[in-house]
């Protein structure tokens, strides 16, 4: 055999044995020692990924995109001025700027590495499982352990995991769109064909492709990068990363102001030629407003905010597929959610028979084997009409599957016993559209068919049902009799199934007919602990919920008042009929009402409410763990797929994972998501407000004449040194308390809104240009300086002067960073140690101005003096004194 190779043909034509023989293997599978020699010769079942871009291509990148472009031309200015007219620190500033850019363009680079291996990491949380045979037993492994020879057990919803013949096949029909674009599903089976290309292969299944219906077993014949999929893999890059609306909005903010910074530059350098300033010193100022102005580091340091927050996420359960999820997470404003496992615990337990007309309790049932003996085809029924399969674990026989079914299977076999002489032939598959299934099976008395699922679909099969011991016909009287079992079970929020078989001497019908009622079971599955509570933080947080379920109404109903979901008396109750007929205007109509719940739904008609709801311009996410779901899933804004129950094609349609199912864990990450606009927000509040302090010693300098007070470099010093940490440190803040007690962000609402820009420009910025300017001017005139007279730039008092007017945009930046914790709350609210960032972050901050101010090389770099103990008591005192604190007092008075 040689599995480097692509699939060979003549394994089509082949027939099942002859594959397994071809490929070494046999209908038990592989032993686990000969899997484990193969993997180490063949190597794990992975594609790799393939790298976008070299990482030096990348790195480059950083240095020639628009705003280093920009910086290089102010850089280039400054040599050039420096060769013409050397001797005014010309180069020095070159130099400078040549630094900025470095020191920006590694900075970026390495939040932009950093993000990606944070979400790399994340896709590494939830590596995809397979059911592989192995020895003869069922087992579950990760798909990338897979080697040739293994045989894998498909069913619906599965993504195929390496390109395998297949060895048996029930109506399987697979999707090949990642292959072939071709969406409509496909048949397969596994009888033995001339061959033909691989695509169009009917007996074999291939990487990458899913399983839309029925079951399979196949022997893997191919993995990893040997496969279809991985070859195509090599051939074509994988689509470029998608960037969020936040990113994109950034990234166009961030060109505006450069463009504006450059025009006011330019400008300014006009306004200079005219007041007759000479040319460098009014070069030198142009450059200034340009590179003050220029907000470089904002796109990777959101990019950089998201991925911190996927990982916070990640934490609470909540894996995010791509970063502009987390965006849309945050502004969701309606989430419909399934009951079963994400409200409920899919802890299902048998509390309730109704059989032959006669209600029971489950213990009842258990303390008296007669009724079992009269009822015996409910029991069979149960105990063999489900799609679990068994599996080793421990050494012991275990179920694999559906938390219902293990329950009613458990019970059957309880009563009913071994079922000698059962051999299972074939079985009409569970769909939610038509919500019940069934299995032909050979018994010693003959061929039946067993069914099993929703009592009103089940009803529709049936002419007879038992009662008081025989069976009678199925007229008015009977029906309303079980339909009025089912209500009473339904009413205490118990799900209930029910069961029916005939005789099937004639193979599997096309569809259930004729079948006989053997009786109800009702299951209880009690709500999830957290979920009430989540329920009520949605409420406050002006998020609604809408349940959206298989199960009956009175089911849904009683679960969804005892989470919390519904209060009133008059909630509507939409069942899947009904919402067939209603049009696409009425359903948009009906969602007005204030508590809605929709039972009996198929997942084909999730969609139709996604739409409707997302025409009232909600954010809608939605729930889903089937195939069926997938639709809805993409339609929606957010798409959550279960970690634990979910199938593979629900999941590679989500935009989120849940990990633990769990409802509660949507709320979570809402919460973070919300967090993360508000810490851009936090965030871009600090760092624009040192933008005017920046600027005003500009305007002072060519306005009135003065000594120009912050040379560029100290700007410099400034916006990537002394910022840079505390504003990565607000980018990490944990959510406020507040986040879930505000409704939703609206749609239209900006990132950058002009209370946020009033407040950084026109209030803290002005304050701290006023307070820079006032220190400046102090020392100054402590040491006698008039005004009008000119200082050289290598005067001590200058030196003295311009640093002192740093140190004080340094120190009050320390403070605002505390400030702009919050738009309304206190800096007194928080916890000294709540954000650890935030102190390392004005630590290093203090560090760095000291060292500028107090140490030859810092003094030499950034042409500083040491300056005295009053000026910083000036600073801080400034500082303390920002009215920031009784804005916000005053501001909280009003509401939001
Ligand atoms: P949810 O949509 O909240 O998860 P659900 O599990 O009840 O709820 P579906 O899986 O669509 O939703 O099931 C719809 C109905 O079909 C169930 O209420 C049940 O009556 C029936 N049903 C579910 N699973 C099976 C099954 N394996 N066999 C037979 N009938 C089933």
């Amino acid at each position: 055999m040689d599995a480097t190779a692509p699939l060979p043909a003549h394994i089509q034509s082949q027939a099942a044995e002859q594959a397994l023989a071809g490929l070494h293997t046999s209908a038990d599978g592989l032993t686990g020692a000969e899997a484990r020699r193969r993997l180490a010769e063949f190597g794990p079942n992975l594609v790799e990924e393939i790298g976008r871009e070299h990482l030096l291509l990348r790195f480059a990148r950083e240095f020639t995109h628009f705003f280093a472009l920009i910086l290089w031309v102010g850089a280039g200015l400054a040599f050039a001025a420096e060769a013409f007219d050397p001797g005014q620190g010309m180069g020095r500033l070159g130099v400078a700027i040549v630094g900025v850019i470095l020191i920006n363009g590694a900075f970026s680079f390495w939040q932009e590495y950093r993000a990606e291996r944070a979400v790399a990491a994340l896709r590494r949380l939830l590596p995809q499982q397979v059911r592989a045979l192995r020895g003869g037993a069922v087992v579950q492994l990760r798909a990338s352990e897979l080697v040739p020879g293994d045989i894998v057990l498909l069913a619906e919803g599965d993504c195929v995991p390496a390109d395998c013949r297949l060895i048996e096949a029930f109506a399987l029909r697979v999707n090949l769109s990642t292959l072939t674009g071709e969406s409509l599903p496909q048949a397969r089976d596994a009888g033995p064909r001339p061959p033909v290309p691989t695509l169009q292969a009917k007996n074999l299944v291939l990487a990458g492709t899913s399983v839309v219906s029925g079951e399979a077993r196949a022997v893997v014949a191919a993995t990893g990068m040997r496969t279809e999929f991985g070859r195509i893999a090599h051939l074509t890059q994988t689509a470029g990363a998608t960037t969020s609306p936040l990113q994109r909005e950034i990234a166009r903010l961030s060109r505006i102001v450069a463009v504006l910074a450059t025009t006011l530059g330019g400008v300014f350098f006009f306004i200079g030629q005219a007041l007759g300033l000479p040319f460098w010193e009014n070069l030198l100022f142009a450059i200034g407003i340009i590179v003050a102005n220029v907000p470089e580091g904002l796109l990777p340091t959101v990019t950089l905010s998201l991925a911190m927050a996927t990982q916070r996420m990640a934490r609470r359960n909540a894996l995010m597929r791509h970063l502009p999820a987390v965006e849309a997470l945050g502004s969701t404003t309606v989430i419909l959610s399934d009951k079963t496992g994400t409200l409920t615990q899919n802890r299902m337990a048998v509390r309730r028979l109704w059989l032959g007309g006669e209600a029971f309790t489950a213990q009842g049932v258990a303390a008296r084997p007669d009724i079992g003996a009269d009822h015996l085809a409910l029991f069979v029924d149960a105990a063999v009409c489900h799609t679990l399969k068994a599996v080793e674990r421990g050494g012991a026989r275990d179920w694999l599957g559906d938390p219902m079914e293990v329950a009613l299977a458990t019970m059957g076999r309880e009563v009913a016993g071994a079922l000698e002489g059962f051999v299972r032939r074939d079985e009409i598959p569970f769909d939610t559209e038509r919500k019940r299934m069934s299995v032909r099976c050979d018994t010693p008395q003959g061929p039946m068919l067993y069914c099993k699922g929703a009592l009103e679909t089940v009803l529709a099969a049936c002419d007879g049902v038992q009662l008081a011991g025989r069976v009678t016909p199925l007229d008015a009287t009977a029906r309303d009799r079980v339909l009025a079992a089912q209500d009473e079970m339904a009413k205490a929020g118990l799900r209930v199934l029910a069961f029916a078989h005939a005789p099937a001497p004639d193979g599997l019908p096309d569809e259930e007919r004729g079948l006989t009622l053997s009786g109800l079971v009702g299951l209880e599955d009690p709500p999830r602990p957290e979920v009430a509570d989540a329920i009520a933080r949605c409420a406050a947080a002006g998020i609604r919920v809408v349940m959206v379920t298989g199960d009956h109404p009175h089911t849904a109903l009683a679960i969804a008042r005892e989470i919390g979901l519904v209060k009133g008396a008059q909630p509507l109750v939409v069942g899947g009929d009904a919402l067939d007929h209603l049009s696409p205007a009425q359903l948009q109509l009906a969602l007005d009402a204030p508590e809605i719940l929709f039972a009996r739904v198929a997942a084909e008609q999730k969609m139709r409410i996604v739409e409707a709801l997302q025409k009232k311009r909600e954010i809608v996410a939605v729930t889903g763990d089937g195939v069926n779901d997938a639709p809805a899933l993409r339609a929606a804004d957010i798409g959550i797929a279960m970690g634990v129950a979910g199938t593979d094609v629900a999941r590679e349609a989500a935009d989120m994972i849940l990990l633990d199912d769990n409802f509660a864990s949507i709320v979570a990450a809402i919460e973070e998501g919300r967090a993360v606009f508000d810490n851009l927000r936090k965030f871009l509040t600090y760092i624009l407000t040192s933008n005017i302090p920046e600027l005003v010693p500009y305007l002072a300098f060519v306005l009135f004449g003065i000594p120009l007070p912050l040379t560029i470099i100290q700007i410099l010093a400034v916006d990537l040194g002394t910022d840079m940490l505390p504003a990565l440190a607000l980018g990490a803040e944990r959510p406020d308390p507040g986040v879930m007690r505000r409704p939703p962000r609206a749609r239209r609402e900006r990132l950058l809104s002009w209370g946020l820009i009033g407040r950084a420009y026109l209030f803290l910025g002005l304050l701290e240009a006023a307070g820079a300017m006032a220190v400046f001017l102090c020392v100054l005139a402590d040491a006698g300086w008039r005004y009008g007279e000119r200082l050289a730039h290598t005067a001590p008092l200058y030196l003295e002067a311009t640093t002192a007017c740093l140190a004080t945009i340094v120190v009050m930046q320390a403070v605002n960073v505390f400030l702009c914790r919050h738009p309304r709350r206190s800096l007194f609210a928080f916890g000294l140690l709540s954000n650890p960032l935030i102190l390392l972050g004005v630590a290093a901050e203090l560090a760095l101005l000291l060292f500028i101010a107090y140490t030859a090389a810092g003094n030499w770099l950034f042409g500083t003096a040491p300056v005295s103990a009053a000026v910083w008591e000036g600073a801080l005192g400034l500082a303390l004194a920002m009215a920031e604190e009784v804005r916000k007092a005053w501001l909280r008075r009003t509401p939001p």
